[in-house]
């Protein structure tokens, strides 16, 4: 017998990424490509940061220092939190397996996540082996927070919220998510709350929605954040997150000792410290949202408010969702169809810079009055 996957394994649907620039431009033959489609930051990379991955270039052939202590030390100063409580993966896709891996048995334990949700949960989860009980949104795609409690159980070792919602936007107050905590650890009290703030620091209020930013972490909770958007280094591969201290414990024993590298960590400790790179991403997001909401508003679609670095948004009646995707990329215009979230019927568009934006809502306005 040759040797085979596990059933599970091979029978898998992976992560379904957005399309890249290199792939469209050379399906349509274009020489300029637009990609809005997986909410990477409109101004591209701190120059601090490009700057510090220049100045490493010649440091790539040394391992990188265990452990990253320099960036968790920044990290901590910058939320803080004890040092201890840090954790720092390969972006936080990394952090969100090891945190399965390392609480959870497989075969015998569950987690629950929402229906629709971003889709490495429950495919990390069906890779080791970890039952992932679905809770489908409200209406409103607000997340069914007493239907989160209500199915987990004894066996239950992690919940997922995500806040701001992807897809959605959505953002739940912090009173709720603090009493969902609350409520969750008498249900199920070998559960951990996994926050997802993955777009947290896009929200208008940050302070009063962000357990993190607003110093108010449940002991029952970790808190994850990402420097793939606000920070603009999607490719270098940074997530962080703030956990309770024996399971940041845990997750440093079982973490591959190299999995940030080099350049990521160099990168990542300049981002942090470029200020005035942060403040002109936030102020560029929160204007090209506005001009996003109102130009797909007048277009005629329907929107859903955001507090995040995209929006989704549904074409007016008759319109096809899976039309208009196609028609914007003939055009070099990528944006998300909503398909793999089972949401066939919905559009992501990541916010821009100006011209982005600009070019973005001609081109649906070009569609829509061609239909
Ligand atoms: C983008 C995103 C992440 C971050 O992914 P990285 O692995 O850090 O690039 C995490 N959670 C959600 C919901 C996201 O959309």
């Amino acid at each position: 017998m040759a040797a085979s996957p596990l059933p599970r394994i091979a029978a898998l649907a992976p992560y379904a990424p957005g399309l890249s620039i290199a792939e469209i431009e050379e399906k349509y033959g274009l020489s300029q490509v637009i990609k809005l489609a997986s909410n990477e930051n409109p101004l591209g990379a701190s120059p601090l940061a490009q700057e510090a991955a220049r100045r490493n270039a010649d440091l790539i052939f040394r391992y990188p220092q265990g452990g990253n202590t320099r960036l968790a030390k920044a990290l901590a100063s910058l939320y803080g939190v004890g040092q201890e409580r840090i954790v720092i993966g390969n972006g936080s896709d990394e952090i969100i397996d090891l945190l399965l891996r390392i609480l959870a048995r497989p075969g015998a334990d569950n987690m629950v996540c929402s229906e629709p949700c971003f889709s490495i949960y429950p495919i990390q989860a069906e890779i080791c082996g970890i039952e992932a009980r679905r809770v489908p949104l409200k209406e409103d795609f607000a997340p069914d927070l007493p239907g989160l409690a209500a199915r987990a159980d004894a066996c239950t070792r992690l919940v997922f919220l995500t806040t701001p919602d992807n897809p959605s936007g959505y953002c739940p107050r912090l009173a709720d998510v603090l009493a969902f905590a609350e409520a969750l650890a008498k249900k199920a009290p070998r559960a951990l709350l996994v926050i997802d703030e993955a777009y947290m620091d896009f929200a208008p209020d940050e302070q009063a929605v962000s357990c993190l930013a607003g110093g108010q972490i449940p002991p029952n909770a970790a808190v994850l954040r990402t420097m793939s958007k606000s920070y603009g280094l999607a490719g270098m591969r940074v997530g962080y997150g703030v956990l309770p201290e024996n399971i940041a414990d845990a997750f440093w024993r079982a973490r591959l000792p190299f999995s940030v590298n080099v350049l990521a960590e160099e990168t990542a400790l300049a981002a942090l410290a470029d200020a005035a790179f942060r403040q002109a991403t936030l102020a560029a997001v929160a204007a090209g949202r506005k001009t996003l909401e109102a130009g797909l508003r007048a277009a005629g679609c329907e929107v859903w408010p955001s507090s995040a670095n995209f929006i989704m948004f549904r074409l007016p009646e008759g319109g096809s969702a899976s039309e208009c995707f196609e028609r914007l990329l003939q055009e070099g215009i990528i944006i998300r169809p909503l398909k793999s979230y089972n949401l066939p019927d919905h559009l992501r568009v990541s916010i821009g810079n100006e011209k982005e934006n600009a070019v973005f809502l001609q081109a649906l306005n070009r569609f829509l009055g061609q239909k």
